[in-house]
């Protein structure tokens, strides 16, 4: 199976800012198996920002863009270095992809992108991509990894996409302050009502939250891949998702 997994900062990172290292290690482990059980494997990490501001001492995320790209600049590095470290461990070879919104609306740049991924995995490297901070502001970006994440899930006709984040799924309400608040197994479709419980079930951390993962989910459902919205505390689950178990929340289209 083609399986795209997306890390969001709030699974890397402690909030402090600094490398959640337990997590980050068990991850790569279990990521590391997948792809010796046969997967291909392609990573969208987020993190080069919250890493930035640990590494650079930042008290706060800052809120003004040539900061933000900066922090992304040292992050990045880090991160990298992290996962070439830890895959390493397990003999696997990475490969840094930096994106912006550009390269994915540019036919030849977006042919160029695919291309060279398509060959990464005949190559049985573990592509790990980002968009490219530093160039990209938000406004003119993609923005988001959970966008970005399904925009190379549909580019390389992956099978499933997996979202780690710091919630377990989409929620009927906001399950930090509704105690009845239930979690959805399955959506199959993107309607005005659950487009209407993103709104009420925020994630921490991150950029992204429910909205762009239901944006995410959209795109895929278009091209007939499946999502899944899972905690990334556990990276065990990660085995529990490709088995097909009830984990987070899967959205699949019906046929
Ligand atoms: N590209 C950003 C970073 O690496 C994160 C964007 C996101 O989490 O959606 O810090």
């Amino acid at each position: 199976m083609r399986i795209v997994i997306k890390i969001g900062t709030s699974t890397l990172a402690h909030p402090t800012g600094l490398l959640n290292v337990r997590r980050v290690e068990a991850l790569c482990k279990v990521m590391s198996d997948i792809k010796n059980a046969g997967h291909e494997v392609i990573l969208v990490s987020s993190g080069a920002i919250g890493m930035g501001v640990g590494k650079l001492g930042l008290r706060q995320r800052p809120s003004d863009i040539p900061s933000k790209q900066a922090a992304a600049a040292v992050g990045q590095c880090e991160l990298m270095y992290t996962y070439d470290k830890l895959f390493s461990e397990y003999h696997h070879t990475v490969a840094q992809l930096l994106i912006t919104g550009d390269d994915t609306d540019d036919p030849v740049r977006h042919r160029n992108f695919t291309n060279t991924l398509n060959r990464l995995m005949e190559l049985g490297a573990l592509p790990i991509i980002n968009e490219n901070d530093t160039v990209a502001t938000e406004e003119l970006g993609i923005g988001d990894n959970d966008t970005l994440a399904a925009i190379v899930a549909k580019s390389v006709h992956a099978e499933l996409l997996i979202l780690l984040s710091d919630i377990d799924g989409l929620y009927t309400a906001d399950p930090h302050t509704d105690p009845t608040a239930k979690l959805l197994r399955r959506v199959t479709a993107i309607d005005d009502h659950i487009r209407c419980l993103a709104g009420v079930s925020q994630t921490g951390q991150g950029t992204g939250g429910m909205v762009t993962k239901l944006r995410a989910a959209e795109i895929c459902m278009e091209c007939g891949c499946q999502m899944v919205i899972a905690n990334g505390n556990n990276p065990a689950n990660l085995y529990g998702i490709l088995e097909g178990r009830e984990i987070g929340t899967r959205f699949i289209m019906e046929v």
